[in-house]
């Protein structure tokens, strides 16, 4: 059965960040908790439902990175890195990174969003990607 995707990102940036895309993510209206993606079943933090829709900009420090080996998906072959970044506006999103497999990546790499082409079908034109700032520069 086919569904419509939760659409993730904007590929449209924030104000404070208009060079790269946005997060579609959400703000609990009781505690102030941001989170990735929105949901609508309740705060993580304090179980309100009170959310709303918060535009989050792609930009982030990032905590921790893995490399991957094995891959389930054929049309993601290994080897590919995989990191948590916490975004400045808050949330902590994983995402897969657009750096080679063997690329050195510290803990508190400031890390910006880029697009890049999509590889899976029925998801549109394109994906998300975060790469460290610096890299971009
Ligand atoms: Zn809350």
């Amino acid at each position: 059965m086919a569904t419509n995707p939760v659409v993730l990102f904007s590929t449209q940036g924030t104000l404070a960040l208009p060079n790269h895309p946005a997060l579609n993510g959400g703000c609990c209206a009781k505690c102030g908790s941001v989170f990735f993606p929105m949901q609508t079943y309740g705060c993580e933090r304090c179980g309100s439902q009170q959310l709303e829709a918060r535009t989050l900009s792609g930009r982030g420090k990032l905590i921790c990175s893995a490399r991957v080996h094995m891959s389930a998906d054929q049309l993601r072959p290994a080897p590919f890195v995989v990191g948590s970044i916490k975004l400045d506006d808050g949330a902590v999103v994983r995402s897969v990174l657009a750096v080679e497999p063997d690329f050195k990546l510290a803990p508190g790499t400031v890390m910006i969003t880029i697009l890049v082409p999509e590889t899976r079908p029925d998801r549109g034109e394109f994906d998300l990607r975060f790469t460290p700032a610096a890299k971009e520069a």
